[in-house]
Order: C-alpha cells, then sequence, then structure tokens
C-alpha cells in the first residue's frame, strides 16, 4: 500500500510546448494519502487518463515527480511499482480460461497454487465469473471480459494501488450499479488506495471518499461528493456536478447587492466587499434545489417568468427566465409551481459568488 504523491506534475505530448494550451496537464500537486478510496471526474478530453498513466508509470512527465510513500518512482516503469491497472477495454489473455486470466498475475508472483486457487475463487465470486472459470475469455461477451479485467486488477492484495481508468464503460448500468457497490466492498476489505478515473459523476460520487474535479489539465477542486456539492470552488465544479447544474448569473456588484440585468439580489456582505477586489468576470451560483420560487412577491424577491416544468417524479425541475437570463430551480413534488409569473428568493448562505469562475470565499 502507498501514499501517491504528485509533485508539481506537468504534462505536454508535443516536442517543445509553448502556451498553457499546450499542455494536457498544467499543473498537478496532488497526494493520495494511503487507503483511500478516490475518484478523478472530469468531461472527457481534460487530462484523466494523461494523469492515471503518469501514476501507473506507463508515461514520464515532462515536468515534475511522482512519489510512492516518498520515494521518487518518476523514472520506474509500471512493473517496478507494484500497482495494478484496469483499463477502459478488457485487457486479458484471450486463449486462457478465465481462472488461469484471473491466476496469472499471483502465479507471476510465485504464489503457491493452494493459495493462488482460493484467492481466484474468492475474487470470482464477488464479480460472479464462476460459472465461467473454466472457459475460454475468447468466447465470453465484453461486459464478461470486462470483468475479468476487473478481477485481474483486484487479485492481488499486495499492490501498492489499484487504478482504474473508466472501467465500467463497457458494461450495462444495471451491472455498472452492482460493480460500483462491489468496489466499494472491496476497498473496506482491502483498504488498498483506489484511484478511480471517470467522467460519470454518479460513479465518482457513489464510490469515492474524496473526488478531485478535473477541468482542461488542471484539478479544480478535492473534496467530499457533499463539499463538492454544497460548495463549489469553482464554476466548472458547479457546473459539472448535481443535475441539473449550478445556475450562474452574470453580474455587477454595488454595496451588498449583485446587479442582474436590472434586478437586484442580495449578498453576504463578507462576500460582497471582496468583491470590488475581483478581476475578472463577475457571476451569482445558485443550485436549483436552493432557489426558493414563490406564488408571491416579497422583500428581497426577484420576478421571474416560468417556462417550463418537468416532474420527475420525486422533485420537479422548473425552468425560470429573470431578465435576459435562464435559471433552473428544483423543488419538491408536492410544491405547486406557480403559472406565469414567480417570484425568486436567494437564501445568503446559499447565494455565492464567483470572479472568473472561482469562488470568493
Ligand atoms: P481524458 O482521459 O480525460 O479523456 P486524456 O488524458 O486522454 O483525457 O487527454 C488529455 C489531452 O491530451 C487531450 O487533449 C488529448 O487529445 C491529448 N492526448 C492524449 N493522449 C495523447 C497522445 N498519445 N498524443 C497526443 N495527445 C494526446
Ligand atoms: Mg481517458
Amino acid at each position: 500500500m502507498a501514499r501517491v504523491e504528485l509533485n508539481e506534475v506537468a504534462h505536454s505530448y508535443l516536442p517543445k510546448p509553448k502556451q498553457p494550451s499546450d499542455y494536457a496537464l498544467k499543473r498537478i500537486h496532488n497526494v493520495w494519502e494511503d487507503g483511500t478510496a478516490c475518484a478523478l471526474l472530469g468531461p472527457s478530453g481534460c487530462g484523466k487518463t494523461t494523469l492515471l498513466n503518469i501514476v501507473s508509470g506507463l508515461l514520464v512527465p515532462s515536468r515534475g515527480r511522482v512519489l510512492y510513500d516518498g520515494k521518487d518512482v518518476t523514472a520506474s516503469p509500471p512493473e517496478k511499482r507494484n500497482i495494478a491497472q484496469v483499463f477502459q477495454f478488457p485487457v486479458l489473455y484471450d486463449t486462457m480460461s478465465v481462472f488461469n486470466n484471473l491466476a496469472f498475475p499471483l502465479r507471476n508472483r510465485g504464489m503457491g497454487e493452494t493459495q493462488v486457487k482460493e484467492r481466484v475463487l474468492e475474487i470470482a465470486e464477488i464479480l460472479d465469473l464462476t460459472p465461467f472459470l473454466q472457459k475460454r475469455a475468447a468466447g465470453l461477451a465484453a461486459d464478461a471480459k470486462q470483468k475479468i479485467s476487473l478481477g485481474r486488477g483486484l487479485v492481488r492484495s499486495d499492490v501498492a494501488a489499484i487504478l482504474f481508468d473508466e472501467p465500467l464503460t463497457v458494461i450495462d448500468p444495471q451491472m455498472k450499479w452492482h460493480l460500483r457497490r462491489k468496489l466499494k466492498e472491496i476497498h473496506e476489505q482491502l483498504r488498498l488506495t483506489f484511484i478511480y478515473v471517470t467522467h460519470d459523476q454518479v460513479e465518482a460520487l457513489t464510490f469515492a471518499d474524496q473526488v478531485a474535479v478535473m477541468f482542461e489539465g488542471e484539478i479544480v477542486q478535492i473534496g467530499s461528493p457533499q463539499d463538492l456539492f454544497e460548495n463549489p470552488e469553482h464554476r466548472f465544479v458547479g457546473y459539472f456536478i448535481g443535475s441539473p447544474g449550478m445556475n450562474f448569473l452574470e453580474c455587477t456588484v454595488e454595496g451588498t447587492v449583485a446587479q442582474v440585468d436590472g434586478t437586484s439580489i442580495v449578498l453576504n456582505e463578507e462576500t460582497a466587499a471582496k468583491a470590488s477586489k475581483a478581476k475578472g468576470k463577475l457571476e451569482v451560483g445558485i443550485r436549483p434545489m436552493y432557489l426558493e420560487v414563490h406564488a408571491e412577491s416579497a422583500d428581497n424577491r426577484v420576478e421571474a417568468k416560468v417556462r417550463m416544468v418537468e416532474d420527475l417524479g420525486s422533485y420537479k425541475i422548473v425552468t425560470l427566465k429573470l431578465a435576459g437570463n435562464t435559471l433552473k430551480a428544483s423543488l419538491p413534488e408536492d410544491q405547486p409551481v406557480p403559472e406565469g409569473r414567480a417570484w425568486l428568493a436567494f437564501p445568503l448562505q446559499w447565494t455565492r459568488l464567483f470572479d472568473d469562475g472561482w469562488l470568493i470565499k
């Protein structure tokens, strides 16, 4: 098991990178503590695989160092790092049986056959592969093959870390849910360092204790799922996490009030005071579930038009128009939605201000 540290890591696939956009990873400075289950969450192309391959040693970063338990392994190849890696698509020996595929990483380390058998049966059971153990991998469906790949990653309990790169991509939704729970259970049993890459927020938030959100080659925030939801520190975290994502309204700030196209939204005094030092575009941000929708006017409420109501069973999503801006509110199913006109309230503690994408704290 290991504490995995990336020290001032940057990576470009170009031989002579010049500007920031030439870097797939701009600056990653991060520690994954021993035994934690961490997710790396971000959209396609943000640098997740690049980062994972630097952790595993498939890629040497253009700059910076990789440390395992304080030891510099930047130049060590994957086989010297004692890690397991599970890729997006199955990696296995087609001509071998499922049993032999799962046994391979153990035999390779010189484990005795009695123990090999015990461990293979255990992993096969967890992944529902027991009925297939004697079958050749070649004849199996894509999702069964991917489960074998997962099994090969999970079978050794003596690795420094297990790295997963979108491992459930080819698995059907029902099975995904099941495997995610299994992985969480396995983590709780083994307490190995798990680093799990995904573009799927549900996957990241249910699997990991700690989620690092990536955007354009940078980690913009690391936190617990609850933290990322309640306290997004970057506009991208607000937008990417939650469904629908956070609302953003471009504004100017006068005193303690944000002006949005002629309507006034009251801000927290401290935040408003800091806005005078802001350098970039100012935006008010609020999560749909914290935006209040009322049928009547009152102090500190602003008038909006109701454009659409979507009933999603246990809650409703209301689309509203506030001056030129579209907003979403998420309401409990039993709350009536006013027709035509509505008055919105922005609770102080949930109304945030962003400067050029970054939260003003
Ligand atoms: P993700 O896994 O988040 O989808 P990647 O790490 O694969 O992102 O890619 C990050 C960026 O680096 C993308 O712009 C991608 O096009 C680029 N990239 C990835 N692999 C290579 C490569 N082998 N050669 C050149 N560019 C690459
Ligand atoms: Mg990738």
